[in-house]
């Protein structure tokens, strides 16, 4: 369950997926937050409940909803751009969260203020040194796009200082402001996909060599693996607090969503959504990729593409 608790920042990140038109602009008021919550668990199977935003860390109630989740039996994450506010860390107990997230898009202020805001590269990293140091699971978040792909590398060394348990290495999409961009700006933050494959596995495998797991999207599947869409195999909803449920976060910038919470009920939504779109079988794989970023797909001279692509949701752990 990936909750947006709220829509607003404190920051204004280039490539920020927060689309207010599709997700609204509201805060989840306290009782709101908890019934969404119990609306979600489910005693019987292994739930990971992520706190997401905007920036989850300036809800007031945010503490109140750690604490339902527990009870609940949910893992726990908190995704952060590094803010903290409200006193989090002083609020919280290291048994209150399986994980907090940080967000950083660069190996220095250089690489990542530029894209995430000005001062963010010190803050988040000292926040992230105080949670280390007060026993909290902690992972990063990095965006490749073309503006920092070249810098990739340099993460390694830095990720061993820092202390962190799980870098997550995750591919700019084409949502929310990436996507309100001109066609001329969208190319040039995509990365090239033969770029992607010369530089993510290679230093995904530098970084676990120092005893840090690292997830990153599969991307390309190889001529023998199976295409499966997450819509069909698994359970993921993407809740955002104006009631909109997604299965996927491809559609999240389309009025498509599966379900809606009405009343604090789940009700399954009729007419055309993105549950039509998980059944099409294509050569590309995901259909979503296909209708969104057709670039990204190459075709030899019979019109068979060149690779076929994996949902955005199976990454590689290593
Ligand atoms: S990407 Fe995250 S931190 Fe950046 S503006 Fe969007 S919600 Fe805020
Ligand atoms: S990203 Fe593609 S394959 Fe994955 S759930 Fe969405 S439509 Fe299905």
């Amino acid at each position: 369950m990936f909750l947006h608790i709220l829509t607003g920042c404190n920051l204004s990140c280039s490539h920020c997926y927060i689309n207010t038109e599709q997700h609204g602009t509201n805060m989840l008021e306290k009782q709101q937050m908890e019934d969404w919550i119990r609306l979600f668990a489910d005693t019987k199977k292994r739930t990971n409940i992520i706190f997401l935003g905007g920036e989850p860390t300036m809800h007031p109630d945010l503490v109140h909803g750690l604490n339902v989740a527990r009870q609940c039996g949910y893992d726990i994450t908190v995704d952060t751009n590094g803010y903290l506010f409200h006193d989090f860390l002083e609020r919280v107990s290291v048994d209150m969260l399986d994980y907090l997230s940080f967000s950083l898009d660069g190996p220095d202020p250089e690489i990542n203020d530029p894209i995430r805001g000005e001062g963010v590269f010190e803050t988040c990293t000292g926040n992230l040194k105080k949670a280390v140091a007060r026993g909290f699971n902690t992972s990063l978040i990095y965006t490749v796009s073309s503006r920092n792909i070249d810098h990739l590398h340099r993460m390694v060394p830095l990720l061993d200082s820092l202390g962190v348990k799980t870098f997550f290495i995750q591919v700019i999409g084409l949502r929310g402001r990436s996507a309100q961009a001109g066609d001329d700006d969208k190319t040039a933050v995509q990365v090239d996909p033969q770029r992607w494959l010369e530089v993510v596995p290679d230093v995904a495998a530098r970084v676990s060599e120092l005893g840090i797991e690292v997830v990153y999207p599969k991307v390309f599947l190889d001529g023998d693996e199976q295409f499966e869409c997450a819509g069909n195999v698994a359970e993921n909803f993407f809740v955002f607090p104006n009631g909109r449920v997604y299965q996927c976060p491809l559609c999240e910038d389309y009025p498509v969503h599966s379900f809606e919470i009405i009343d604090n009920r789940l009700v399954k939504r009729l007419g055309l959504t993105e549950e039509n779109l998980f059944s099409l079988d294509i050569a590309e794989g995901c259909v979503m990729n296909k209708l969104l970023q057709p670039e990204t797909i190459s075709y030899d001279n019979q019109g068979v593409p060149h690779h076929r692509i994996s949902c955005c949701l199976v990454k590689n752990r290593i």
